[in-house]
């Protein structure tokens, strides 16, 4: 069967609901704008079951998300969205392109978490945007910026005390919002959470436990996956 897109890291195939999609998770890496590309087994694996569990953690404390139901190793069924092309990122500890960009040191902990947007643009290379950006390029309006602000502020707030009783620092993570095809009234939390798109590291360390690992060849990419696993497993159990 021909998926209905294919993207670096997940395929999407329409099921017999045409308000539903599969979502299929690859052992595909990229990273640098696809500049990095490489493969690792049970990627595919590790990153579907991490947003799933962390799906439902949401879901129990009120956050709606796209999820329907687990279907095998790799896939999941999902609401099929609208994706809004706006890619919302919160800060909780300086990292990445907020250090390349200001000069600030790694690890600088915030007083209050930090939350951006991004034009969701290939092409552009996810280039950084503003509320005024957004509105002008007809992405989002002013209400619905404001909204996706509340509710990632409100994801970060589950995840950090979530992440910390898994012995992780949640130091920033991107998220993608949607509107559901059966209710576009609503923007609901769509995409993945995984160490693909967080940066976690160790509590006691502060080693690196994410795609940071596959950014910076300081290797063990999957073994740093699956202890997150092992760790979220243990807290939602
Ligand atoms: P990319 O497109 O950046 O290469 P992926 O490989 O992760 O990323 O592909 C998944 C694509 O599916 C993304 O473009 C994402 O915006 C989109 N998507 C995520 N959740 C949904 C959903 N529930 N319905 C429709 N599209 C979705
Ligand atoms: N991120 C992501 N996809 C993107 C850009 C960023 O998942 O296209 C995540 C990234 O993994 C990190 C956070 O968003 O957890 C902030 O990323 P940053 O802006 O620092 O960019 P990067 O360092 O990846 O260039």
């Amino acid at each position: 069967m021909e998926p209905l897109y294919e993207g670096k890291a997940k395929r999407l195939f329409a099921t017999e609901d045409p308000d539903i999609l599969r979502m299929e998770y690859k052992d595909d890496a990229t990273a640098f704008n696809a500049q990095k590309k490489a493969q690792f087994e049970n990627k595919g694996k590790l990153n579907k079951s991490i947003t799933l569990l962390i799906y439902k953690m949401l879901e129990e404390r009120g956050i709606e998300t796209h999820i329907v139901k687990d279907v095998d190793e790799v896939n999941i069924l999902v609401k099929k969205v609208d994706i809004l092309l706006v890619e919302v990122i919160v800060r909780n500890i300086a990292a990445g392109s907020f250090c390349k960009r200001v000069g600030v040191e790694e690890g600088t902990p915030f007083k209050e978490p930090i939350v951006e947007f991004s034009y969701k643009s290939d092409e552009l290379g996810d280039p950084l945007i503003n509320t005024d950006y957004a509105r002008e390029l007809g992405l989002a309006t002013p209400e619905e910026c404001a909204e996706l602000k509340r509710q990632a502020l409100e994801i970060n707030k589950v995840q950090k005390e979530f992440f910390a009783k898994c012995g992780l620092k949640l130091v920033d993570f991107k998220i993608e919002f949607g509107r559901p095809s059966d209710d576009p009234s609503k923007i609901i939390l769509a995409d993945e959470v995984s160490p693909d798109t967080c940066r976690l590291w160790d509590m006691e360390t502060g080693e690196k436990l994410d795609k940071d690992r596959f950014r910076q060849d300081l290797g063990g990419v999957m073994e740093g996956y699956a202890e997150i696993l092992e760790r979220i497993k243990n807290a939602t159990t």
